[in-house]
């Protein structure tokens, strides 16, 4: 179930919020610590759904902070009035007398920490005659969230059981999987009752959460920052599209990809994506790296094959065969054997941080002839000598006679979108030009190519490459790359 706390401090708000979570949740949290003089017999009367009656004390992490008979008195009188929950917490539930049609969910909550000792405080609340056991607790680590998942997986009492936090979005979403009685969510951003709470319409519509269920893959992307990744829209959208029980949920994992990993194969999670800063931190968490990724020394995906963890990395074909594809109506099709369109082309790359890595080996490999220019012109001539090409300054590059200019910095990438890493002096009509920046979608070194009459690519294809080809690893199925893109562009503000 989802359940929509109501944290207004009006009658008239309170019942205008309620009725808009209607159609969302289904149950509504009536906090009544944040309106005590709301009237609880015409809010009860006016419910179009099933109630929770809540007066938390500030003990709790509640707003009440008044005297506790006071408080018992009004959770007493939601049962008199036949209310289909009372949340009472741990420590007085043996106050509040029972009535036939309400049951009683008796709540613990650490604002701090993760306890150590879950399973017996969760043992102590299920003794004191609680309906529905309920444990919140901060996420501190990632990891606190498997021990919550451990827990409900055990429990044999119906349960509530969550992190909260930023890192305990895992457990709010993925919690029914393993049994959770509920789940809260905000009706609206900045109306959440507890840290970390996401809105309601995002569990449904991103992570598509009532579709979630005990069978139900986990995937996600590892990356710190990761708030405001795009792979959960856009898996989670191809996912949805291919009717694959399947979920995708951002992982922030702040210090150690390793630790991690080796923690989290007890969930069994069935694909990684791996990004800043993780990309090379990583590899010596897997079972197996294939030739590629070793070489490149750094990965994107990982699949899960009967427990083992495979990485690799999508970023060299996907950048590859974008660029391909500029190239001739048809991809080519690198067999063996095959000459690819870009051998022998002249590449120009700027850039020499882990994208321009990634693109370099992928055009090395297939014959192109590259030359690297970045600002710190060392980092250029390190990776050109590791490659066994040529680097520049980027003052110089307007005298290589380029086939394709490749920019594999963040020059030009939102909010700087005035920024250009080439001057429009430069761009020739015969040219490819290719941007990986993909915010903003068309950026100015893109439109300047456009001008110029270059063919043009946007960091956009790219990363709709990688995504797809990172979705037919896990799944073995075609990815649905109309869909993904229009996630991407509509996240990017470029489609309504
Ligand atoms: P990175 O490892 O941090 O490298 C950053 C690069 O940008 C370095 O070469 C750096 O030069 C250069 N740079 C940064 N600010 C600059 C400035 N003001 N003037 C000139 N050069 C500057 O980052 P990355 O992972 O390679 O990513 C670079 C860009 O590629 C980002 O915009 C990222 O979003 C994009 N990208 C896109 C995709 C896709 O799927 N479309 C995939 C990967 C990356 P120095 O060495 O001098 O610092």
């Amino acid at each position: 179930m989802i359940c929509i706390p109501i944290v207004n401090r009006t009658q008239g708000e309170i019942e205008a919020d309620m009725a808009s979570a209607a159609g969302l949740a289904d149950v509504v949290e009536l906090r009544l610590d944040y309106a005590p003089a709301a009237d609880l017999r015409r809010l009860l009367e006016r419910r179009t759904g099933p109630v929770i009656v809540t007066y938390r004390p500030s003990r709790e992490g509640g707003a009440f902070t008044g005297p506790e008979d006071e408080r018992l008195a009004l959770l007493q009188r939601a049962v008199d009035l036949g209310a289909e929950y009372v949340d009472v917490e741990w420590d007085c539930v043996g106050r509040i007398r029972r009535g036939p049609r309400t049951k009683v969910i008796v709540s613990r909550h650490d604002f701090q920490r993760t306890p150590d000792d879950l399973v017996r405080l969760h043992a102590e609340i299920v003794r004191s005659g609680a309906d529905i056991a309920k444990i919140a607790c901060l996420a501190r680590d990632l990891r606190d969230n498997l021990r919550i998942f451990d827990l409900l997986r055990a429990s044999k009492h119906p349960t509530i059981a969550l992190c909260m936090g930023e890192l305990g979005l895992i457990s709010r979403v993925l919690g029914r999987k393993f049994g959770n009685v509920l789940t809260y969510a905000s009706l609206r951003p900045g109306s959440e009752s507890a840290p970390g709470q996401i809105t309601a319409a995002e569990l449904r519509e991103l992570y598509r959460y009532k579709k979630i269920r005990a069978a139900t893959s986990i995937y996600g992307v590892i990356a710190n920052p990761v708030a405001h990744s795009m792979s959960p829209a856009i898996h989670n959208a191809a996912f949805e599209e291919m009717g694959l029980h399947a979920v995708y949920v951002p992982l922030k994992v702040e210090t150690d990809p390793v630790a991690f990993v080796k923690a989290f194969r007890s969930l069994d999670v069935q694909g990684y994506s791996v990004t800043l800063p993780h990309k090379e931190a990583i590899l010596p968490a897997m079972d197996e790296v294939d030739e590629l990724a070793r070489k490149i020394g750094a990965l994107n995906s990982v699949v899960n094959r009967n427990g083992r963890l495979l990485g690799t990395n999508t970023d060299v074909t996907a950048a590859v065969s974008a660029l391909e594809e500029a190239f001739s109506d048809e991809p080519a099709r690198r067999k063996p054997g095959n000459r690819s369109s870009l051998s022998g082309k002249r590449i120009l790359l700027i850039g020499a941080g882990g994208a321009a890595r990634a693109v370099a080996f992928g055009l090395v490999e297939l014959g192109a002839k590259v030359m690297v220019a970045n600002r710190t012109r060392e980092r250029a001539a390190r990776l050109a000598q590791e490659l066994g090409c040529d680097s520049c300054a980027l003052s110089e590059i307007g005298s290589y006679g380029a086939d394709v200019l490749i920019n594999t910095t963040s020059v030009g990438m939102s909010p700087n979108v005035k920024e250009t890493p080439a001057p429009a002096s430069v761009l020739r009509k015969d040219m490819v030009v290719f941007d990986a920046v993909y915010n903003p979608p068309e950026t100015r070194l893109i439109r300047e190519a456009k001008a110029a009459g270059c063919r043009t690519i946007t960091g956009i294809a790219w990363f709709v490459n990688q995504a797809a080809a990172q979705f037919e690893l896990w799944t073995g199925k075609p990815a649905p790359r109309e869909v993904m893109e229009r996630v991407i562009r509509k996240k990017l503000g470029a489609l309504p």
